[in-house]
């Protein structure tokens, strides 16, 4: 089966982990910062909080920007579950924006009429949560100017999209938000086997994601909130958890990120590859914002809904390892359970209808790709 992602893992990264593993630290070593470091520069950010999954570090990015209990958080039906559940697991309530059809990210037109009925009615999000899906930037400049507007803060779900640009800048700059969080897991562009680092570039939210990963607990004489008792003291001043990245994963990273540029170059010709061959067949392929550089996480192809199914099953049958991303965040049971029903995000329950990712990874050989389009080209015939 060609798999829909996969990750490169080379000598270098091998070298890197073992050594990790025969050092005095496994966990709480130097690895750690010279991987936020090297996160840091990369999104051209002031600082960089690594942990052990995006899940992790949505969490803490919404813990950091005191989302609870009464609070509400807004973020795209077409995500991965671990965007919206984060609001719930704080306490929060969850909603939804529709997505724009053409590039499936959060939609700005939606977001602004939508923010203009929650404002009538006194109950606007704390948090707004755009996911730049598939790893294009949605439109931050307009979503950040909205979000400034109505005083709602702004995490962006940048799981798919390290390596990526808005309007020339890095994905992660948080130019027009205050968080972004980026996924390792290994089929994101880069990996640290699991893992997840949230940037930003405000002194507070980056204190406090640093207490919020490790217990609440601070060891700095100038966070507690009386004298230190000697250097053995610490203090718990918040009720935080257990989040941390160890060092064979910070090391896998440290490998991995200096291929960052490297990756996503090649993710994005074989897209281009892809918008070639499939030129001419019934389908529609992924839309570009002119200002926008993916970083290429999927590669999705829309057909007609009554043959999704089919073409889905056919492929699979081929070899090919395609996937569905995402089976809309409200229609699963426990939201459902929360009230949220079909039709709500019409959009995005189009998009769902038709979708199929197909395989995209840096290792894709040229053989493997005549195979997906093949395969492709003989599912639709
Ligand atoms: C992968 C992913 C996550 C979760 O990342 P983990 O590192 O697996 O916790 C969250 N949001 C989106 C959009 C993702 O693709």
């Amino acid at each position: 089966m060609i798999p829909y992602g996969r990750q490169d893992i080379r000598q270098e990264d091998i070298d890197s982990v073992v050594a990790a593993l025969t050092s005095d630290f496994l966990t709480q070593g130097p690895l750690v910062p010279a991987f936020e470091g090297a996160v840091a520069s990369a999104a051209g950010a002031k600082h960089a909080v690594a942990v052990n999954s995006a899940t992790s570090a949505l969490h803490i990015a919404c813990l950091a920007l005191k989302l609870g209990k009464g609070d509400l958080l807004w973020t795209s039906p077409i995500t991965f579950v671990a965007s919206a559940n984060v609001g719930l697991l704080c306490g929060a309530e969850v909603d939804f924006v529709d997505i724009d059809p053409e590039t499936f990210n959060m939609s700005a037109d939606a977001l602004a009429r939508k923010l203009d009925a929650a404002e009538k009615a006194g109950r606007l999000p704390k948090v707004l949560m755009p996911v730049h899906m598939c790893g294009q930037s949605c439109d931050m400049e307009a979503i950040g100017d909205l979000a400034k507007r109505y005083g709602v803060r702004v995490i962006e779900d940048a799981s798919h999209a390290i390596g990526g640009q808005f309007q020339n800048q890095p994905v992660g700059a948080c130019v027009h938000s205050d968080i972004a969080v980026f996924s390792f897991h290994p089929v994101k562009i880069v990996t640290t086997a699991e893992g997840g680092v949230a940037t930003t570039n405000d002194d507070t939210f980056a204190e406090r994601m640093n207490l919020f990963r490790s217990h609440g607990v601070t060891r700095e004489p100038d966070l507690m909130v009386s004298d230190s008792h000697g250097p053995w003291y610490y203090q718990q001043i918040e009720l935080g958890l257990n989040y941390r990245m160890t060092e064979l994963q910070a090391a896998l990273g440290v490998a991995q990120m200096d291929r960052l540029s490297e990756y996503v170059d090649r993710r994005n010709q074989l897209a281009e590859r892809y918008d070639a061959a499939l030129g001419n067949l019934p389908l529609k392929r992924p839309g570009r914002l002119a200002d926008a550089l993916s970083a290429f996480h999927l590669y999705v192809i829309r057909v007609d809904a009554e043959k999704r199914r089919a073409v889905f099953e056919a492929l699979r049958g081929d070899g090919i390892g395609v996937n569905v991303h995402y089976i809309p965040v409200h229609l699963q049971p426990y939201y459902k359970a929360l009230g949220f029903r079909e039709g709500m995000f019409p959009a995005a329950e189009a998009y769902y209808s038709q979708t199929i990712s197909i395989p995209l990874y840096p290792g894709l050989s040229d053989n493997d790709f005549a195979a997906v389009v093949g395969a492709i080209e003989k599912a639709l015939a």
